[in-house]
């Protein structure tokens, strides 16, 4: 299917949960199981079950559930961006992001306070799976081009850099 491209406002999103890790050595997704603050992963330990270990060196992605308004506001949707989609927005990484995450917890919090509200084009894409006989379609996007064109990337001035101490 084509591309769709929606004139959107973002209603809603999910900033909490936006970064998800990856085994850096098999790539699937790994879970957060004690915190420890020696470890240099945030003081959190990762366990990969793939390779059944504990994992202490990771990648990270962007998975950002939105609600956005569309259709002038008749009808509410949910998509889901992940990386490129969101570093374009941002003007960072999901590596870049989860350092500065480090040293200033509020950030997820400042981030979904800018982003709701933001006017927005989309170019959508829809995803059909099944899932154990349940159908469960997705809206993806591929790209979130800011309808304001003096819109700057939230972190465009916010090198990594200028965090350090
Ligand atoms: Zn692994």
């Amino acid at each position: 299917m084509a591309p769709v491209i929606l004139h959107a406002i973002i209603l809603q999103a999910t900033s909490r949960s936006m970064i998800f890790r990856k085994c850096a050595t098999c790539k699937s997704r790994i879970v957060g199981i004690a915190h420890n603050h020696e470890l240099r992963s945030a003081g959190v330990l990762y366990y990969c079950v793939e390779c059944n270990k504990e994992v202490d060196e990771y990648q990270s992605n962007y998975e950002l559930p939105m609600t956005v308004s569309v259709l002038n506001g008749e009808k509410v949707q949910n998509i889901v961006a992940y990386d490129r989609a969101v570093e374009l927005l941002l003007g960072c990484n999901a590596n870049r992001l989860g350092e500065l995450m480090l040293k200033d917890t509020a950030i997820l919090d400042e981030l979904e306070e800018q982003l709701i509200g933001t006017r927005c084009h989309l170019v959508i894409r829809q995803e059909k799976k099944k899932n154990k006989g349940k159908k469960n379609d997705r809206t993806i996007v591929e790209a979130i081009i800011p309808a304001n064109p003096l819109f700057m990337p939230l972190f465009a001035n916010n090198e990594v850099e200028s965090w350090e101490p």
